[in-house]
């Protein structure tokens, strides 16, 4: 059995972000706020999305709030953007509990474009311009279960409810891996990430067992058919379940740019 340390590791630190937003309800001081603006040990973070949002719907200008938010930016640009997604979102820990559930009943099969989620990032920022409304902060089901937690506000869960109850039937993952706005945001961040998920060729069986555990498959394909020494898709999550599931440990993190070599040929036509 392969041992799924990165798996374990992920759920803490998904548990540990829970616990932190529930916090204050306990007396402690560590953390206040939320996922759009909170305090980690007197330390001001915001999320660069809301930031956005307020500046284009023309909010009063704070500089501490743009420092804030390029702290956070910068963090999640050294990790790989989407890694808010893989390690930190409430929402992706749902979303995954329901993905089991989904396998299990051999249902919503069906699979959306990933990059719907640049255009419901455009839609949201064009909706902040014309009306100045932050419709994401509104809306998200990010900022729904941060309420619910930290405020005990229960009712618009019914609008998570909703979006689960939509993978499980119609689309597999969708909201994570077509619809969020914020993750389109990190996704273009997170293509230009010096923290990569690398690709050992000469390891590969082909067995295919990364791909059945990636939440977004498509990333891992060019390494698989054309050799690519690197994930360098944005929407990768760095979720590390592809380490975790590969028995010949041909995946691996790989820091910096590994230009791919002009000599790989395509296996599918013959090549090495
Ligand atoms: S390529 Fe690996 S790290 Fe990236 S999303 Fe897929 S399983 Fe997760
Ligand atoms: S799990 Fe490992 S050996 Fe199997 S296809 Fe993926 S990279 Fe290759």
């Amino acid at each position: 059995m392969n041992f799924k340390r990165w798996g374990i590791a992920r759920c803490a630190v998904q548990l540990l972000m829970i616990a932190l937003l529930a916090s204050p309800l306990a007396g402690l001081a560590i953390f206040t706020g939320n996922l759009a603006a909170a305090e980690l040990l007197g330390l001001p973070l915001a999320d660069p999305l809301a930031f956005l949002q307020a500046l284009l719907g023309g909010r009063v200008f704070v500089l501490s709030y743009l420092l804030s938010a390029l702290l956070v930016v910068g963090f999640y640009f050294l990790l790989g953007g989407r890694t808010f997604c893989g390690w930190v979102c409430p929402v992706g820990l749902v979303t995954e509990l329901a993905d089991r559930l989904r396998r299990k009943l051999g249902t919503g099969t069906q699979t959306l474009p990933l990059t719907l989620n640049r255009w419901s990032l455009a839609l949201v920022l064009l909706v902040v311009m014309a009306t100045g409304v932050p419709l994401f902060e509104l809306l998200s089901p990010i900022g729904i279960i941060s309420r619910a937690i930290v405020f005990a506000a229960l009712l618009p869960l019914l609008l998570v409810a909703a979006i689960l109850l939509m993978e499980l039937l119609v689309a597999r993952r969708v909201w994570c891996r077509s619809l969020c706005p914020l993750g389109g945001f990190y996704s273009l961040l997170a293509a230009f990430s010096p923290l990569r998920i690398g690709f050992v060729a000469d390891r590969c069986t082909h067995c295919n067992d990364c791909l059945k555990a990636c939440p977004v498959e498509e990333v891992l394909q060019p390494s698989l058919e054309l050799n690519h020494p690197q994930v360098v898709a944005g929407d990768c999550t760095r979720c590390m379940a592809c380490l975790d599931a590969c028995p010949a440990k041909a995946l691996k993190i790989s820091i910096g740019y590994q230009p791919v070599s002009r000599d790989v040929t395509d296996p599918l036509k013959g090549g090495r």
